[in-house]
């Protein structure tokens, strides 16, 4: 998704660029028009070609030189009579620092990355709410939680600030439902778009359908690459998707897999406790979701979660 909304970033400013040339050309031959000005500008093509001729052959070119100053003089007036400026032939650029390449030294230019990570938020598929970290507020739980829930927070914003380079990329976030996991994962999302990383996040149930679609469509077959390449995976509420026969299980499958070796980070959210998600998914899958060495499972309840961090 990223790469999709910097080259549409990148092809509004050659459109825009476009554009510029060809105003500047329009205006060029309406200046040509007027026979004086055309007049004159073909002496200074002549006179430059002489002054060219005399450097070359190392003669004295003072008097040219002279001649040339007055006849762009007489240009630039001729223009102000015709409401042109000299500066109306040069280009605008919206961004003077990257010319409108969108690159400084082939890296993006700021003009860019600054539009990014809005783009990123909007077009994510996170919901719009109103939670992030820099507004959290435990004021309301009761005292053991709210401990627990600022431990957690801290956990995840060291998370955010050292993204990608972390031990522990994946997380499960188990627990009932209203205790917070969701937003606590829309607070890592808009850290980590701010950051300009590509995040994604998806409800279980409309992953579900996607990899339907992939499956039985092969007509409109839109990839499943938006949930392979992101470099964080939210997959909210895993477990209230149907389990469809020859998908589901098989396409998270391949999404979790794929996603681990490439070394991309995946959170999941679920009502289900680890049993339940042994029994309903396999082995096969709850090893991955789990898997120790790279993901931190933290149950959203009572005294386990405590215990757990
Ligand atoms: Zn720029």
């Amino acid at each position: 998704m990223k790469k999709e909304i910097i080259n549409k970033l990148l092809e509004e400013k050659a459109a825009k660029l476009r554009g510029e040339k060809l105003r500047i050309s329009l205006l060029k031959d309406k200046a040509m028009q007027n026979k004086t000005y055309f007049s004159l500008n073909s002496q200074k093509n002549i006179l430059e070609m002489e002054i060219s001729l005399c450097i070359f052959n190392g003669k004295d070119c003072n008097a040219k030189e002279k001649e040339l100053k007055k006849i762009k003089k007489e240009m630039t007036l001729n223009l102000k009579s015709m409401g042109i400026s000299p500066a109306d032939f040069e280009i605008h650029y919206d961004c003077p620092a990257c010319k409108d390449s969108g690159y400084v030294n082939g890296a993006l230019c700021d003009c860019i990355n600054s539009k990014l990570s809005k783009l990123i938020l909007s077009s994510c598929g996170m919901p719009e709410n109103p939670y992030s970290f820099e507004n959290k507020n435990f004021c309301a739980l009761p005292e053991a939680q709210k401990e627990f829930m600022d431990k957690l927070y801290s956990r995840f914003i060291k998370y955010c600030n050292a993204f990608p380079d972390i031990k522990y990329p994946n997380a499960l976030f188990a627990g009932f439902s209203g205790t917070g996991k969701t937003v606590l994962t829309f607070c890592i999302l808009k850290k980590l778009a701010e950051k300009n990383f590509d995040v994604k996040y998806t409800t279980a149930f409309s992953l579900n359908n996607a990899f339907l679609n992939y499956h039985t469509d092969f007509k409109n077959k839109k990839s499943l690459d938006e949930y392979l390449f992101p470099d964080l995976l939210v997959i909210d509420d895993l477990g209230t998707e149907p389990i469809l026969k020859n998908v589901t299980l098989e396409y998270i499958y391949l999404i979790l897999n794929e996603r681990m070796i490439s070394n991309k980070a995946t959170i999941i959210t679920t009502n289900l406790d680890l049993n339940g998600i042994l029994n309903r998914y396999g082995e096969r899958i709850f090893s991955r979701i789990t898997n120790k060495s790279n993901t931190f499972v933290c149950r959203f309840s009572g005294e386990d979660i405590r215990k757990l961090l």
